[in-house]
């Protein structure tokens, strides 16, 4: 065994643990981590309720103009804590006048990283320039690297019903990517890339300035809140990334292979409503419960 291993191979062995960890398999070590599960955790998984069996408050304020009257229940946001190294962020100059079309501009036809000798197209991203909620998930696959445009895949089709169930369309919504270009065979993408193209992510959710960020997959979890604990330690939280709200959950992907995390999704977007101030739509399923 070599006392050291090198950075790459540490940081996919540590997405590799990650990903036992949030399957449920975490006899590897022991003391992996410093913190206690957290209580979600201990909480038995529920069936997918549709909005008839759980209805919000029928006092639900409108969607909220400032961010003090729009949170209908104030969240606990926890910090955290964070790696002990340089953040990928800190660095970044704030672009002033930042704005969607700007930022696809500098991106261009982009050869920054490995991955645009092998896209189709760049998937910049999707929605509302205006949103007050972006889904933000790990980065193109096979259908979105062929159109452009992000989740529109089977994994794409449970986003939309999911979207749906929260009483938004998809265009009130923006939804983007930790990559902007297709990681060969769907891999994850590699600590270079991400740190190459998520600058580009941090400007499109300064210019968007939304209420709420949800990250969908541990990849989007672990890249914005800059840690590598498992997502399963942390999801369902409200979390602080730069003074705003996330909130990560789990990605549609793995939905489609484990139904049963489907009721603890519909919690958390039940939290994104309720900041929101969006009602549950009496009669409307969760769409979760039976993706296609
Ligand atoms: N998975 C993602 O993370 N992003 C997409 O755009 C599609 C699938």
């Amino acid at each position: 065994m070599p006392d050291r291993f090198s950075t790459a191979l540490q940081d996919k062995l540590s997405k590799r643990l990650a990903y036992y960890d949030d399957i449920g398999i975490r006899s590897f070590y022991r003391n992996r981590f410093f913190v206690r599960a957290a209580p979600v955790l201990e909480q038995a998984p529920v069936s997918i309720p549709n909005t008839q069996e759980e209805p919000l408050p029928k006092t639900s304020p409108k969607p909220i103009l400032t961010p003090a009257a729009s949170i209908t229940v104030p969240p606990k946001v926890s910090v955290l804590p964070m790696a002990p190294k340089v953040s990928l962020f800190d660095a970044l100059n704030k672009v002033t006048d930042d704005s969607l079309l700007k930022i696809r501009e500098d991106l261009g036809e982009c050869t920054r990283c490995k991955l645009h000798t092998t896209r189709n197209k760049i998937v910049f991203g999707d929605g509302s320039a205006k949103a007050d909620l972006v889904f933000v998930g790990e980065g193109p696959g096979r259908d979105e690297d062929a159109q452009g445009l992000p989740f529109v895949g089977r994994a794409g089709k449970l986003l939309t019903q999911m979207i749906e169930a929260m009483g938004l369309k998809r265009k009130d919504v923006y939804i983007c990517n930790v990559v902007k270009c297709r990681p060969p065979e769907n891999r994850l993408p590699e600590p270079d890339e991400i740190k190459t193209c998520s600058p580009y992510l941090l400007r499109q959710l300064d210019a968007i300035d939304p209420k709420v960020i949800v990250c969908l997959g541990a990849c989007s979890a672990q890249t914005l809140l800059e840690t590598n604990r498992g997502i399963s330690h942390f999801r369902g939280q409200w979390l602080d990334f730069r003074g705003r709200q996330l909130m990560a959950t789990y990605h549609p992907a793995y939905l489609l292979r484990n139904p049963a995390a489907k009721a603890d999704v519909w919690k958390d977007l039940q939290k994104v409503m309720a900041v929101l101030g969006l009602e549950v739509k009496k009669g409307k399923s969760a769409g979760t419960q039976n993706p296609a």
